[in-house]
C-alpha cells in the first residue's frame, strides 16, 4: 500500500531578495511563495550575518510567475 503525501498549501520555493533587519543588508535566501504572498522559508540563516532570517522582509522574488 502506497501512502500519498498531501500538501495542504500549494507553496513553492523560490530564491528571493530578502531584507535582513539584523545586518540591514539584502541577501538571497529561499522563500515560500503561495499565490501573491511570499514569506521567508523558516529555519534559514542570513548568509551575511548568520542570524535567523525568519523575520526578514521579502523584497522581490527572482523567479517571476
Ligand atoms: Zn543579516
Amino acid at each position: 500500500m502506497s501512502q500519498v503525501m498531501i500538501q495542504p498549501k500549494p507553496l513553492r520555493e523560490a530564491p528571493a531578495s530578502v531584507y535582513c533587519p539584523i545586518c540591514t543588508h539584502t541577501v538571497q535566501v529561499q522563500v515560500l511563495v503561495g499565490g501573491k504572498q511570499a514569506r521567508v522559508k523558516p529555519g534559514q540563516k542570513c548568509p551575511r550575518c548568520a542570524s535567523c532570517i525568519d523575520a526578514g522582509c521579502v523584497l522581490s522574488i527572482s523567479q517571476a510567475a
